[in-house]
């Protein structure tokens, strides 16, 4: 099967890295190509030098890029995508992306013959290197029947959700709540360590209890309180997914305080920590708002 892998960001590489073997046979393009250069160097695929390129001769062309915008963006022109897809071809994009342009982009897609899944991934950069990430798929069943082979080599989760648009829809509304945890854990922590109490003895006790989360248990315990804060998910992402929840939950008349507050709360964030901060980084915000940092 010809695969074509488009964007080797900090997700997309290392699930890429799994399509790099039989039977997959696979072309990698990249917008930086020296990324794509060292990827194809070091794993002996093709690295093809347009997206036009990449897209020729492929029965699957999986992408992975900031937001659905960089996807649309990358079909015209002559060295574009349509300038390459053939008839018959699965455009899976694996971008967390947003339910309005994903059924653009189906559409002009359909009047080519080719159909067009949405399949945002959960799990971050350690799922993807295990190859254990969640899909949350939006098309027809029989268009993720054609590429369930595909997602298989790095999703162990794989779910169809509903037509275009509706995966990148509950992707946007479980990256609302990873934002909210975040900020709430992250209020909670600030107020206790200038309370005088440990941070860490604090986080086991809620690790315990009831107000656990992923956030608690994996990112607070793994990032805060070491300090390392490693930079795997920019809270750019983060703050982009959280407003398409917001917008998802606005167009659909569904009062939402939560959601639209937290989006506008990582808004500052970004604002802040800038573009190239970790979505956990948050944390920094509201330690500089009390002067108190979490202490352990
Ligand atoms: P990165 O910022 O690490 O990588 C972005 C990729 O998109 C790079 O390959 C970059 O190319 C490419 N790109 C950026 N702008 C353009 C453009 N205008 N045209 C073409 N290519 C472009 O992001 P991630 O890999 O972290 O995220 C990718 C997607 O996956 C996002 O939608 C994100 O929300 C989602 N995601 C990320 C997770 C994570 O843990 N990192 C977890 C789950 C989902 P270049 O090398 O040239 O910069």
């Amino acid at each position: 099967m010809n695969v074509s892998f488009l964007g080797l960001g900090a997700i997309g590489a290392p699930m890429a890295r799994h399509l790099a073997r039989p039977p997959f046979s696979l072309s990698v393009w990249n917008r930086t190509a020296a990324r794509a250069a060292a990827f194809a160097s070091e794993t002996g695929v093709h690295a093809a030098k347009t997206p036009a390129d990449a897209a020729r001769g492929a029965d699957v062309l999986v992408t992975c890029l900031p937001t659905s915008r960089e996807v649309e963006a990358l079909l015209d022109g002559d060295d574009g995508l349509l300038a390459g897809l053939a008839r018959g071809t699965v455009f899976v994009d694996c971008t967390s992306g947003d339910p309005a342009t994903s059924r653009r982009i189906a559409g002009r897609l359909r009047e080519r013959g080719v159909d067009f899944m949405d399949a945002p991934v959960s799990g971050g950069v350690s799922g993807a290197q295990q190859g254990t990430l969640t899909i949350m798929c939006g098309a027809e069943p029989a268009t993720l029947e054609r590429v369930r082979g595909v997602l298989e080599a790095f999703g162990k989760k794989i779910v169809l959700c509903g037509p275009v648009g509706a995966g990148d829809a509950v992707k946007a509304v479980n990256q609302s709540l990873l934002g909210i945890h975040i900020w709430a854990l992250s209020e909670g922590l600030v107020a206790l360590s200038k309370a005088g109490v440990s941070a860490s003895l604090a986080l086991d006790v809620i690790n315990a209890s009831s107000g656990r989360s992923n956030v608690s248990q994996n990112l607070f315990t793994e990032r805060v309180i070491t300090r390392a804060f490693p930079r795997t998910f920019k809270l750019a992402l983060l703050e982009k997914d959280m407003t398409i929840a917001a917008e998802f939950a606005r167009e659909n008349r569904v009062p939402s305080p939560m959601m639209q507050s937290a989006a506008d709360l990582f808004r500052v964030a970004r604002g802040a920590l800038g573009e190239d901060a970790d979505h956990v980084e948050a944390v920094k915000l509201l330690e500089q708002w009390a002067a108190c940092e979490v202490a352990g």
